[in-house]
């Protein structure tokens, strides 16, 4: 099989990855990840690439975006993770939130909404997760009642990355009581400023707040948003969901790249690379991210011809988190008992951060029972 890019594919990647070589900014101590402080500079960087004409790229031209190919999409994913850049700040709207409102979404919706997603203006959030419904999804409790032209929002959710910055939010409630928890369920566009919306952030292991609990009280959502059909919300958050695992694929596979060549300096930098012990753990390392590159290609393969990502992406993420995590694990060991200390270097907030990998987007146990039934069409488990 030929992985080699075609003339013109090598000639957008060499014109992104100089563009972002020149123009990438320096957030200094803490990176890209260092809080509240860095999203307006996140936000400020979003849309100078988006000025640049690199952001929503495979997005319909009508509604801001520039109506390339999947295949120039991932090119520039791939060129920003290898340059080092900062990544967009908008990334659940520009990764699953906006592809589901290109699906489903009414074309005032589109037109509304999306050419703001894309210069980020306007920072969405995603409101599934609940304290007594995260895997379990249907079983969430929000509620949505109908009242003339508009709902009334009342409940609780929990872990909602970006929340604090969002000025949107594709919240799922249940509209209806029904037989199948799936039924019932009526996906809305919330705009965070309304009045009853509280949001209230969550320290995580980082130190650093990038989700939130979110409280709403008599919240008032006029019906036009509405995404999909009311009492059918359940295919919109799949939908969600399959972009949210399909799209991080082939850069999550990139990233794994990356962290590998950076493990192999860390080792010869730290005098290591010679221990028997250690080469294989690294070996192992560099053959599960090649599998996991090559698995890449095949899912973008697919996708470009389903024209949606599939079950598969579900392997990908879960293959991901965890050889991220043993990457991370293995990189902090190498300090010895200086890994222990926060501050010693890029590594220890890495090693903290993937401790969420296999949670956050699906858990690992979740995910394998989505590869068991949707991928190899064994029995369900209930
Ligand atoms: C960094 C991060 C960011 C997040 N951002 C968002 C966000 O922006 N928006 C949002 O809505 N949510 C977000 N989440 C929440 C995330 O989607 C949930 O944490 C996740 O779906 C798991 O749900 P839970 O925490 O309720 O755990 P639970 O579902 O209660 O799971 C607890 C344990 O039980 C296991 N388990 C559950 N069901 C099964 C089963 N059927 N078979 C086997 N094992 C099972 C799980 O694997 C897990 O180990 C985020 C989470 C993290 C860590």
């Amino acid at each position: 099989m030929d992985f080699d890019l075609t003339p013109e594919e090598r000639a957008f990647k060499d014109e992104v990855t100089t563009w972002l070589k020149a123009n990438k900014p320096d957030f200094g101590e803490g990176g890209e990840n260092a809080g509240r402080a860095a999203i307006d500079k996140r936000r400020a960087w979003q849309k100078k690439m988006f000025e640049a004409g690199y952001i929503g790229l495979n997005w319909p031209k009508e509604y801001g975006g520039k109506g390339a190919t999947l295949m120039e999409q991932l090119l520039f994913s791939e060129a920003l993770i290898e340059t080092g850049a900062p990544s967009p700040v908008n990334v659940l709207a520009l990764g699953m939130l906006g592809p589901t409102l290109i699906s489903q979404g009414t074309d005032e919706q589109k037109r509304r909404y999306l050419p703001r997603m894309l210069d980020a203006d306007e920072i969405w959030c995603q409101g599934f997760s609940e304290p007594n419904a995260g895997s379990d999804l249907s079983g969430l409790k929000t509620r949505a009642q109908r009242e003339g032209d508009h709902y009334v929002v009342n409940g609780q959710k929990v872990w909602t990355t970006l929340a604090h910055v969002a000025r949107y939010c594709m919240l799922l409630c249940r509209e209806l009581p029904a037989e199948n928890p799936r039924d019932g369920l009526t996906y809305l566009i919330v705009d965070m400023e309304s009045p009853g919306v509280e949001v209230r952030p969550l320290v995580q292991l980082t130190g650093d707040a990038e989700f939130n609990e979110m409280f709403f009280t008599d919240v008032k959502v006029p019906v036009e948003n509405v995404v999909g059909e009311a009492g059918k919300g359940w295919a919109g958050a799949m939908t969600t969901l399959l972009h949210e695992r399909g799209t991080l694929g082939m850069s999550l596979a990139n990233q794994a790249s990356i962290t590998v060549q950076a493990l192999i300096e860390h080792a010869r930098r730290l005098g290591r690379g010679g221990d028997p012990l250690v080469r294989q753990r690294i070996a192992q390392h560099v053959t599960e991210t090649r599998a996991l590159f090559l698995n890449g290609q095949r899912a973008v393969t697919s996708t470009m011809k389903a024209g949606m990502p599939g079950p598969e992406g579900s392997l990908m993420k879960l293959f991901w988190s965890e050889l991220n995590q043993r990457m991370q694990e293995t990189a902090v060991d190498l300090e010895g008992m200086y890994g222990q200390l926060k501050g010693n270097g890029p590594w220890q907030y890495g090693f903290l951060r993937s401790k969420g990998n296999t949670i956050e987007a699906g858990t690992s146990e979740v995910l394998r029972n989505i590869i068991a039934e949707r991928v190899l069409g064994l029995p369900r488990s209930r």
